[in-house]
């Protein structure tokens, strides 16, 4: 197996339009794997964008055969012409000099030197190895993401689970969509957003729940403002964000109220008779339990536990009581939480207990974080099995061996650990490799200072990425330099569900690879290498996937190839193979649920919800302030990888770390505007320029997770159904006058 920059000529032959035929039968140059600058036409290419799982499309402009510029695609049905800040600028971390050119491994006297790829994919297999001879075979781990190709994260956990024999793994996506996937596939019985992005201009009564798609999702949000329904835009958030500015009602409720808030809703509008009967009759299960553990949630217990006041419950009830088409929406203030499970179900009993679901304009909608968010979710082989599928179900394992062509005996019966639990491994010693995959963890990961700790016991960490000197990156002991989005091939799937396509318009610096090469090297230097046979090229593998998706919800066996998904703008799924009526095309926007069938085994949708808890640390005398986290600025991602090597973006977001503190916060302590201060935590402190604003309430502060310092103050605390980490809610102090 094998796909390299030398079938880039093949894609752009493919994709950039007219060529004569002649010009498609020149062969690559074999220095460069280009074709000779003089043949190739000076066009177009398209791609859908790699930062945020708007899933925005994206036209490259070609000089030379490599991409010069990007602008938005006017024709894609996601954005329509629009793009923000990170999708114009896309190319320009890809040029940036820093890029890994090269392997480097660390010698006994810590300097990093260059090594070539066979060693590197040698190394690589002899360490691991060793540590598994040590320490057994499921002692080395790794932790990927949602920002590489669904092929390729599928390419790396069959190599991981099914060649290299591990066992614990899981993705970043764990830091931000877990809540959703766990809450949709109980309520639901797959993990499946039911939304499409039309229902942002379809519905009357819009309710965001820790959600600021102004600068988030910048685009959805251009979505809800060609809104033609003059809509009522609810938005339940502590901080008045962008978002909660730009809507008609906002509700400032408490830090981690949201739950409570919810199910006082609930409450209020069944007492409203708001509740859809036929609905709820006919396809759910659950109602009447859920209405009467709801009953203790009056106006009084609402109001005391959120801050909010009855007056403004009964005009959220109303509001919402009054939408002919609602539709809820919520990204991380509710999936990172403690409780975060049971509130994005909260979202849900909602849509299902009124019938506001599988309309146009309606649904319990999560909005994803990254690019391939949801390719991880659903083909990553990590604590799910691929395709949708289950570890733990002898069915499931007998259509993944037969469809891969593996024995059934090397697919694990049992989950993997999730992303706590493999960093709980590394500090029982029972995890000592350890390979990171275009994620940057040591920013990342809650309670940063812990988790760096443990990163230096481990035996072999290898970090393959783009840039040799993130902060993940810059304790390895092997690193191995990968091309990135704009420079391979592939597919990532959307909030909407959309199958997207990704093409390579530049050559990757040096001698990085893309990550389904550097894959498939190392399957070959671990003798694995016959596994994957079939998996020669990331179209190879898609039509793989395609076969594992058959009869699942998330079948898109229907789709042809990566041609197809270009001229239809992407695919959302389901899309099956066609049954008699061959020459059907999807349409171009597409919901689920319309029929009222849930991917439960009787069809029908699930009321899950549980008493509220407290989180786990409070404010008290010496820790006073809630500290919130949150997105800065549109021109920002994550951990600054990418958008820091844009002199554009930079130029849009504010320098160094900050923190927004109320005025009369700041009053009272004496911090000026401007400023330095020391916020600090039970695991540690950092230091912020102050910046005041009422946006912020009294008692609580915020602080962009884009610095390098934030996490060195959250708290190790998860929510117990989705694992996911609660970014949301920890106890800071404030001190004036920091160095
Ligand atoms: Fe890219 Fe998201 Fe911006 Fe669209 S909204 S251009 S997908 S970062």
């Amino acid at each position: 197996m094998r796909f390299s920059w030398t079938d880039l000529s093949l894609s752009l032959r493919r994709h950039t339009g007219p060529m004569t035929e002649e010009l498609a039968l020149v062969p690559a140059n074999d220095a460069t794997g280009l074709l000779p600058a003089s043949r190739l036409p000076q066009t177009t290419a398209r791609l859908v964008c790699g930062f945020c799982a708007t899933g925005c499309g994206l036209t490259a402009h070609l000089q030379d055969g490599r991409a010069v510029n990007l602008t938005a695609d006017e024709d894609y049905p996601v954005n329509l012409g629009m793009a923000c800040p990170k999708g114009w600028e896309a190319l320009t971390p890809l040029a940036s000099p820093d890029r890994g050119t090269t392997p480097l491994l660390r010698r006994p006297n810590g300097a990093m030197m260059p090594i070539d790829w066979p060693h590197a994919t040698a190394e690589f297999a002899r360490r691991m190895r060793e540590v598994q001879a040590r320490h057994g075979l499921h002692s080395i781990a790794f932790l990927s993401t949602g920002q590489i190709c669904t092929e390729e994260m599928a390419l790396l956990g069959c190599l991981f689970k099914f060649g290299m024999g591990g066992l614990h793994c899981d993705s970043n996506t764990r830091q931000c969509m877990a809540t959703a996937h766990v809450a949709y596939k109980q309520s639901f019985g797959f993990d499946a957003p039911p939304y499409t992005y039309a229902d942002l201009e379809e519905s009357d009564v819009l309710v965001f729940v820790g959600s600021n798609p102004c600068i988030a999702h910048p685009i959805m949000w251009q979505r809800v403002m060609r809104n033609a329904h003059r809509p009522e835009i609810l938005v339940l958030d502590p901080r008045t964000t962008e978002t909660a500015m730009a809507a008609t009602q906002h509700y400032a409720l408490r830090p981690k109220s949201d739950l409570t808030v919810l199910y006082g809703l609930a409450r209020r509008l069944a007492e409203m008779g708001v509740v859809n009967r036929a609905f709820a009759d006919a396809h759910t299960t659950g109602l009447d339990a859920f209405l009467e553990f709801v009953q203790p949630f009056t106006v009084e217990k609402v109001a005391r536990a959120s801050g909010l006041g009855a007056a403004q419950l009964e005009r959220m009830a109303r509001t919402i009581a009054g939408g002919k088409r609602v539709s809820y929406w919520w990204t991380m203030g509710v999936n990172q939480g403690h409780e975060s499970t049971r509130t994005a179900q909260a979202l849900i009993n909602l849509a299902l207990m009124t019938g506001q679901i599988g309309r146009p304009g309606t649904g319990a909608n999560s909005i994803t974080g990254q690019c391939n968010a949801m390719g991880s979710r659903l083909y990553s082989n990590v604590t799910s099995m691929i395709g949708g599928h289950d570890f733990a179900h002898p069915n499931d394992r007998r259509k993944v061996s037969e469809v891969l062509e593996i024995p059934r005996r090397i697919i694990p019966e049992q989950k993997s650990w999730a992303y706590d639990q493999i960093v709980d491994g590394i500090r029982d010693g029972q995890i000592r490799g350890l390979w990171v995959v275009a994620t940057n963890s040591a920013h990342s990961w809650i309670n940063q200072g812990r988790f760096n700790g443990l990163l230096d016991q481990l035996e072999f960490l290898v970090v393959q990425d783009l840039y040799p000197n993130t902060e993940t990156a810059r304790r390895a002991h092997l690193y191995l330099p990968a091309a990135g989005w704009g420079e391979k091939e592939g597919t990532f799937i959307n909030s909407e569900r959309r199958i997207g396509l990704v093409r390579p318009v530049k050559r990757p610096p040096g001698e990085a690879l893309t990550d389904f090469d550097i894959f498939g090297r190392l399957a070959e230097a671990w003798g694995c290498g016959h596994l994957f046979r079939k998996w020669t090229s990331p179209e190879a593998a898609f039509q793989i996937l395609k076969d594992l998706s058959r009869g699942q919800p998330c079948d898109m066996s229907g789709i042809r190839d990566y041609d197809m998904l270009e001229a239809r703008g992407g695919v959302q799924w389901p899309w099956p193979e066609p049954a008699g009526d061959a020459g059907s095309e999807p349409a171009r926007e597409r919901r689920l649920f319309a029929d009222g069938r849930f991917f439960t085994e009787d069809g029908r949708a699930r009321f899950f919800f549980s008493a509220p808890r407290p989180p786990e640390e409070n404010v008290d005398h010496h820790y006073p302030f809630v500290l919130l986290t949150g997105r800065g600025t549109s021109a920002q991602w994550h951990t600054l990888t990418r958008t820091d090597r844009s002199d554009v973006l930079r130029a849009l977001a504010p320098r160094g770390c900050y923190v927004e503190i109320n005025p009369a916060d700041a009053a009272r302590l004496g911090i000026r505007a401007q400023s330095r201060v020391r916020v600090q935590s039970r695991r540690g402190s950092l230091e912020a320029t102050a910046y005041l604003t009422p946006t912020v309430a009294e008692g609580q502060v915020f602080i962009p997770m884009h610095y390098p310092e934030v996490n060195q103050l959250t708290l190790s605390c998860f929510d117990p159904y989705s694992r996911q980490p609660s970014y949301k809610h920890c106890a800071v102090s404030l001190e004036a006058g920091a160095a």
